[in-house]
């Protein structure tokens, strides 16, 4: 029976492409790319001949039912992004839900996802946590924020470079200048970095310079104890 694949490729580093990822592109019968452009360089590296097919937030909503079809008449169909897992904070979820809906079968590869390297790299607690990805960038993103507020979790976030600064500033207002929290950039790639420090540290270090590249932030939960105390706090005002 057919299936679709989920294939995570690489968020840097080409090496980290999995032997199995190589193998099932090179049998699949279609590859749907986010960016042709983009995967076609990879697929051309690992020396894979395959017409890529567009498949991007753009353009999903109407292709999943015709993908969801070919598969069922018997075509294997991989899909990747442009880098790391389709699904995190990238196209793959629809898909996913439609193929389910009509009973094909799915396998979604274990592969390279910048937030598992963020999360064990920022030294807090990681057996507990929470994916925000990233935060919406006008309507709803106070309202994300506060919803956070008591969240024991550690929290992960997507970030762009040029939002870094101010959205370390808009966290350190939900969570006080000293929670815990790290900064990797660049994971996997020639300079990776990650920055440790409380909130008001971490804004005080990239302010001072221009960030590039892909971020990924964490952030410490809160502990129980301040939890508790926020919460009689929002009781009394309410009261
Ligand atoms: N599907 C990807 C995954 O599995 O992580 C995420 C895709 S999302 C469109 C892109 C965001 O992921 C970037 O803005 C950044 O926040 C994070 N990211 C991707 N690659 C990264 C890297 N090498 N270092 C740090 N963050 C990265």
């Amino acid at each position: 029976m057919a299936k679709l694949y989920l294939v995570p490729t690489p968020i840097g580093n080409l090496e980290d492409v999995t032997l199995r990822a190589i193998r099932i592109l090179k049998e699949v019968d279609l590859i749907l790319a986010e960016d042709t452009r983009v995967s076609g360089f990879l697929i051309k590296h690992l020396g894979i001949e395959k017409k890529l097919i567009s498949h991007h937030q753009h353009n999903e909503h109407k292709t999943v039912s015709s993908i969801a079809e070919s598969i069922a008449e018997g075509k294997n169909v991989a899909l990747i992004s442009d880098a790391g897992t389709p699904g995190i904070s990238d196209p793959g979820f629809l898909l996913v839900r439609e193929c389910i809906k009509h009973g094909i079968a799915i396998e979604c590869l274990p592969g390279p996802t910048a937030f598992v390297p963020a999360l064990v790299n920022s030294g807090l607690p990681c057996d507990r946590f929470c994916f925000e990805g990233f935060l919406p960038q006008k309507k709803g993103r106070h309202t994300r924020l506060q919803n956070l507020k008591l969240e024991q979790r550690t929290m992960i976030f997507y970030e762009s470079p040029f939002r870094l600064v101010k959205t370390l500033e808009q966290l350190s207002q939900v969570f006080g200048d000293d929670r815990r929290a790290s900064v990797s950039r660049e994971l996997s790639k020639l300079y990776e970095e990650t920055q440790r420090g409380t909130l008001i540290e971490l804004i005080e270090y990239f302010s001072k310079k221009t960030v590039k590249g892909e971020i990924v932030i964490v952030v410490g939960g809160a502990t129980q104890t301040s939890s508790l105390e926020e919460e009689s706090e929002d009781e009394v005002e309410k009261d």
